[in-house]
């Protein structure tokens, strides 16, 4: 029988889910509210609910945002997960569903996400490639030589690159970081601060759109948006000479106008003439990526495991 596995992806209003065998192959898919008002046990609760509805698997995943220690499956901190501090969410979902600890896997969603984009979406067959998501914030995953990098455990966060020391107050608390100027947040502001409309849901999209047809000020905006995104890639075309960026997340739709903006950043930022040759792709899985991502993670950890065994 193949083996398959669950991969869930967090968040504050929903947790998206599925279930995907080691080929790729993806049986179900679900997402449901997580219930957050009921208290992180019950969370945890419905998760384990979640994971036999959905079939059960010889794994399970599980992307977070926030504050993790990836080794020990606990999570530290996540301003987007109420609750969830100080809390053992690998042994108290393995108990739940009724795995061995080592077959469930705690990730940063960012991560999880970067890991599906390779695996099945837009980086298939890329060996090296960072994945940047374009939302509230701006979240990164690294992939080196076919898996995620995460260093210490906060590696590929691109987004708090610093392009500018005197730059705007990030949520990290440091002034100037990339995500300042170039997340869907930011972007909204600086459009508000062009007298262009962008404070209902929607206003981006349409943003986007006039300036693809050409119109100023909204193609001049893009650029510029575009370029300080650029100037956080640059040192890391420096450091790691990577060729692929794949962007996701929902600011991710307006890559075409931002991307002269983002090559002209990369130039700016780094050395030899590489902006022109490298590959700006936008993320194909949408908001699946995360779930898949997950899964993936949990499935290459049980490999590893079984090959040592
Ligand atoms: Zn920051």
């Amino acid at each position: 029988m193949t083996s398959t596995q669950v991969g869930i992806d967090l968040g504050g209003t929903a947790a998206k889910s599925g279930r995907v065998t080691h080929a790729g192959e993806i049986l179900a898919e679900r997402t449901i509210d997580p219930g957050f008002a009921r208290g992180p046990q019950a969370v945890l609760d419905t998760l384990a609910q979640l994971f036999h509805d959905l079939g059960g698997g010889d794994s399970l995943g599980i992307g977070v945002p926030g504050l993790i220690d990836r080794e020990r499956g606990y999570v530290h901190s996540s301003p987007n997960l109420p609750g969830f501090v100080e809390l053992d969410v690998k042994g108290e979902l393995a108990r739940r569903v009724g795995l061995p600890r080592e077959q469930v896997h705690v990730e940063n969603d960012a991560n999880a996400a970067a890991v599906g984009e390779l695996w099945l979406g837009a980086g298939r067959g890329e060996r090296d490639a960072l994945v940047v998501t374009l939302g509230t914030g701006i979240g990164g995953g690294l992939i080196l030589g076919g898996e995620l990098f995460a260093g210490a455990g906060m590696g590929g966060e691109v987004g708090h690159v610093v392009i500018d020391p005197r730059g705007p107050q990030c949520g990290c608390g440091k002034l100037g970081c990339v995500e300042a100027y170039a997340s869907a947040t930011a972007a909204k502001r600086r459009a508000l601060a062009a007298q262009l409309p962008a404070d209902k849901p929607g206003d981006l999209v349409l943003l986007a759109q006039r300036a693809r047809d050409g119109h100023e000020p909204e193609a001049r905006l893009m650029r510029e948006i575009g370029r300080d995104l650029g100037r956080g890639l640059g040192p890391v075309l420096c450091l790691l000479d990577l060729r692929t960026f794949i962007f996701g997340g929902g600011f991710s739709g307006a890559l075409d106008v931002l991307e002269p903006g983002i090559r002209e950043g990369i130039e700016e930022r780094s050395y030899g003439g590489r902006a022109p040759a490298v590959k700006l792709l936008r993320a194909t899985l949408g908001p699946a990526a995360g779930w898949i991502g997950a899964a993936r993670v949990a499935m290459t950890a049980r490999e590893a495991l079984r090959s040592r065994s």
